[in-house]
């Protein structure tokens, strides 16, 4: 399995559901607002894995993975799912939803 190449790994895709309704459509480039709204990634469903051979260029999360344990690996998803929980959810900034993912996957000691 490797990396899925949509989504890079991350299992989900921004999309914005659009005013007039209809289904969600990926947003334009540079265009990020609070309408923001995560989907599944349809390339993968959701696991941002996807069978096939390794990319001839490795995007910058295959090489976050790479040289890790599977437990390190773990650790990395946890910290990208708290992370997107705590900007989706509690609407914090990107600094302090990165403080709040590593509280909540490593603990407080780490600094
Ligand atoms: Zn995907």
């Amino acid at each position: 399995m490797e990396v899925c190449p949509v989504c890079r790994g991350e299992g989900f895709l921004p999309t914005f559901r659009p005013l007039e309704g209809g289904p969600p459509r990926l947003p334009l480039l540079g265009l990020w607002d609070p309408a923001e709204l995560w989907d599944e990634c349809p390339a993968c469903e959701g696991t941002g894995r996807v069978p096939g051979e390794p990319l001839a260029h490795p995007d910058p999360w295959e090489q976050a993975l790479e040289g890790r344990t599977e437990e390190e690996a773990q650790e990395l998803g946890e910290w990208v799912a708290a992370y997107r929980r705590l900007r989706r959810e509690a609407r914090l900034a990107p600094e302090e939803a990165a403080r709040g993912a590593d509280l909540e996957v490593f603990g407080p000691l780490l600094f």
